[in-house]
């Protein structure tokens, strides 16, 4: 990938300035990592994308990061790391990332309003949970509709809700969920689940949980809050109508990792691989949060690792100088 420098522009348009950091992402791992980098007087570039505070900002309420009691609105707390990370000197820039070249040092960032050249890079992109696409989904989310078990199960105490998925999300969520709701009814379109048989056995002894088989959900019912789902048996056609008061679909996540293709190793569910210092293969490029996460997924998690990253991004400037 060739990169036209002469375009290139930097944040205040000197045409060859070097950033020290850009931290593409301004989920929970981007900001802690913006934090960092400013308090080691970096300076760093956010370039945050299309929305601040990345999944955790679609959370009504976060009841689990430490040092708020009371539980914190997910887009209260991704404005409060933005404050913090500002007040020490980080910028953010409200701009997409379309393009990287990683061949070489300074590495070129280009958006869509600028190119930049960096002496280091933060990924902290996070994952996206694939949707089921079907009417009332979009609607109904934070309403009825979750993604997230550990946020969202403690509003359905004592309610009947549905989870949609056969994997090991599914299963250990559904399973989690049970703590909270009077029943967890798992829809799978299959009728042979694909997670782990260990997982399996307990979801199958454990008394709240049911199971639809061959079945997926076409249309999710409500108007204020989740009434019923609209269900279709894939091998009679027959459909039915479901009442339930949540929704929450696991169906797999996608690591928003595909500018990186080619450039940067990656697992192969498409998680960029780090060692435990959060150091992609590339010197000076780090990688932390959901985008190279597949297990955790908390925001305490990701904020730890965003971080871990700053602080190693720091020494590797320290070392290089
Ligand atoms: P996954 O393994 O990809 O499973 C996704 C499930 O959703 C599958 O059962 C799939 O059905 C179903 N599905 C996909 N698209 C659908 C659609 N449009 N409508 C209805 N159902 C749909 O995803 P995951 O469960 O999130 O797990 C991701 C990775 O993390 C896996 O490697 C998993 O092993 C790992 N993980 C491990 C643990 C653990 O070890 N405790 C916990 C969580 C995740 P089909 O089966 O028919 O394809």
């Amino acid at each position: 990938m060739e990169f036209n420098l002469s375009k290139i522009s930097g944040s205040d348009g000197d045409p060859n300035k070097v950033e020290k950091m850009i931290i593409i992402g301004a989920g929970p791992a981007g900001l802690s990592a913006a934090l960092y980098a400013a308090r080691a007087e970096l300076e760093p570039l956010v370039l945050t994308g299309m929305s601040l505070g990345g999944q955790a900002s679609l959370t009504h309420i976060i009841e689990n990061y430490p040092g708020f009691p009371e539980g914190v609105g997910g887009a209260e707390l991704g404005e409060l790391f933005q404050k913090q990370a500002e007040r020490f000197g980080a910028r953010f820039e409200f701009d997409s990332v379309t393009e990287v070249d990683f061949s070489k040092a300074p590495y070129s960032v280009r958006t869509y309003g600028q190119e930049y050249r960096t002496d280091t890079v933060i990924i902290s992109t996070g994952a996206s949970p694939v949707y089921l696409g079907i009417p009332g989904e979009k609607e109904m989310t934070g309403k009825g509709v979750s993604y997230c078990g550990t946020c969202d199960g403690w509003f359905f105490k004592d309610r009947d809700i549905v989870v949609v998925g056969g994997g090991d999300s599914a299963l250990e969520e559904g399973i989690f969920l049970t703590r909270f709701a009077k029943s967890v009814t798992i829809i799978h379109r299959r009728d042979e689940l694909r997670a782990g048989k260990i997982l399996q056995s307990r979801a199958f002894n454990n008394p709240k949980i049911e199971f639809i088989w061959d079945t997926v959900v076409e249309k999710i019912n409500g108007d204020n809050s989740v009434e019923s789902v609209l269900l279709k048996n894939v091998k009679t056609g027959e459909t039915t109508n479901h009442p339930t008061e949540g929704v929450f679909v696991f169906i797999g996540h996608t690591p928003n990792t595909d500018l990186f293709k080619g450039q940067l190793d990656m697992d192969e569910n498409g998680y960029l691989e780090v060692d435990s210092k959060m150091q992609t293969k590339k010197p000076g490029i780090y990688a932390a949060g959901e985008v190279m996460d597949s297990s955790f997924k908390q925001v305490v998690t990701s904020a730890g690792w965003g971080a871990a990253a700053a602080i190693q991004a720091t020494r590797f400037l320290e070392e290089r100088e």
